[in-house]
């Protein structure tokens, strides 16, 4: 154990201390892994276990994209920490279960603990409450579970609507089909020119859907959509959702970081307003994966969905005849989400705040909202690119532009081209996305140590491949 335990020491340190060392941009051919790895189910075992941590690194783990890298500018880009990758060690080592109280005292304290700091962090009323999930989109759904089961009764009969723009993350259609919402069920907005929810628009179809007798029960609001870093007018929308009775759920996945900053402290207010929140940690916090969050205004409504005892099955072995602790103080989150045994998501966060402290996240934070308006200033003085949507919490979208283009050339088709040539052949990754129907180049700048350096030789890639086309 000590000597293979090593040995996954050395390989974690090599990893986590050389995001550079290798071009970012890494997807071989299905082809190549499945004859490389697709082998038998092994009947008989090895003692080599140094031997297949080797192998397993090699072979697969480092056959893939690498986020952490300070020229990968795609997607959202995950840095992870160290104090994080030995937190979800010692938690698995543990099987540390944030699940019943008499099962997991000490985790479900930690991650008590941990959602009252990321409040704390995110400056969000004292009395908001929640549990930890794997993602955004199991945050998503989980909110979303809540605000039918409060607005409807459990039940979304036909006449229920749901609203976003058409710029919320996918997985809220998801949600919203998991939650057995019919496809009209969901009205999808178009949005604002700034690429937001318009709230003018949000407000006439719910005034129009009531009185052809529809019953709107939810908006989504996005602070921070994943295309173009936008944020919806959230006071404006909660306004509304008050007005109008509706729940309103936040999907902060990306951005509801930037509110533990003086950039996005104006936006504090708004978020406290929300019926519901989604955060993810293993975004802008720089968690490894899995991690996302959810925090509810009234906490207690999580139980009402996703407690077990509403249901008719036979729970017995849950519910052991000696309480660990008198019921009115014990906390069992397996009552909160839809997850009975559920690792300890919660120790990344922890133990990363305790060792680098919250100052550290600001900062980490500002910097990746600071390096997207550097980028954003390089791309404005350049002849040769536009800026398409500004550096909106560390997102920001532009395009090459020839400046004596062929009447036969294509924008889209150059996007595309550079893109392709930047990953192929720069050393980067960056990637296009559809702004308003057309294809741009998106780069998202939250990996903390991304330099302008970084940003600026790849905006001169961006150029030099633009020539060529
Ligand atoms: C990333 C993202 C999600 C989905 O989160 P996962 O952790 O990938 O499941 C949802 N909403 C927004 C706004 C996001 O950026």
């Amino acid at each position: 154990m000590r000597e293979a335990g090593h040995h996954a020491v050395e390989l974690v340190i090599d990893r986590m201390t050389t995001p550079g060392s290798r071009p970012p941009c890494h997807a071989p051919s299905p082809g190549a892994l499945r004859a490389a790895l697709d082998e038998p189910l092994p009947e008989h075992g090895t003692r080599d276990l140094p031997g297949l941590l080797d192998q397993v690194t090699e072979r697969a783990l480092a056959e893939a994209t690498r986020l952490d890298h300070p020229r990968c500018f795609a997607f959202v880009p995950s840095t992870g920490n160290f104090p994080a990758v030995l937190a979800d060690a010692l938690a698995s080592a543990y099987l540390s279960v944030p699940g019943a109280w008499l099962v997991g005292a000490g985790p479900t304290q930690i991650e008590l603990t941990t959602l009252r700091w990321l409040k704390a962090f995110l400056g969000l009323p004292d009395g908001h409450g929640g549990l930890f999930v794997s993602g955004g989109s199991m945050a998503n759904l989980t909110c979303l579970a809540v605000a039918r089961d409060h607005r409807l009764d459990g039940l979304p009969r036909p006449p229920a609507r749901l609203y976003c723009s058409s710029q919320a993350h996918p997985s809220v259609a998801q949600a919203a089909h998991l939650l057995g919402l019919a496809r009209e069920q969901l009205t999808v907005l178009p949005p604002d020119a700034d690429l937001r929810l318009d709230t003018a628009a949000l407000a006439e179809r719910v005034g129009r859907d009531r009185r052809a007798g529809l019953r709107p029960f939810a908006v989504v609001a996005t602070l921070g959509t994943t295309g173009t870093g936008a944020v919806d007018p959230l006071d404006r929308v909660a306004d509304l959702c008050q007005e109008e009775d509706m729940w309103l759920h936040i999907d902060g996945a990306h951005g509801a970081a930037v509110t533990a900053t003086p950039r996005g402290r104006h936006l504090r207010n708004a978020l406290g307003r929300a019926d519901s929140l989604t955060v993810d940690p293993h975004k802008w916090l720089f968690q490894p994966y899995e991690i996302g969050c959810v925090l509810l205004r009234r906490p207690e409504l999580l139980p009402e969905t996703f407690g077990v005892a509403r249901h008719s099955l036979d729970q017995g072995y849950l519910r052991p005849a000696h309480p660990a602790a008198p019921a009115s103080e014990e906390v069992n989150l397996s009552d909160y989400g839809p997850q009975q045994s559920r690792g300890l998501r919660a120790l990344k966060l922890w133990l990363s705040l305790k060792t680098f402290g919250a100052g550290a996240f600001r900062r980490a934070i500002e910097r990746g909202a600071d390096l997207a308006e550097y980028a954003a200033g390089l791309v404005e003085a350049h002849p040769e690119l536009e800026l398409v949507t500004p550096p909106g919490l560390a997102i920001l979208t532009f395009r090459y532009r020839h400046r004596d283009a062929p009447a036969t050339w294509d924008a889209g088709t150059a996007q595309a081209y550079i893109s392709r040539r930047v990953c192929a052949d720069g050393g980067a990754v960056l990637l296009t996305t559809t702004v308003r129907g057309a294809t741009v180049l998106r780069m998202c700048t939250i990996n903390p140590t991304s330099t302008r350096a970084d940003v600026a030789y790849v905006l001169e890639l961006v150029t030099r491949y633009g020539r060529d086309t």
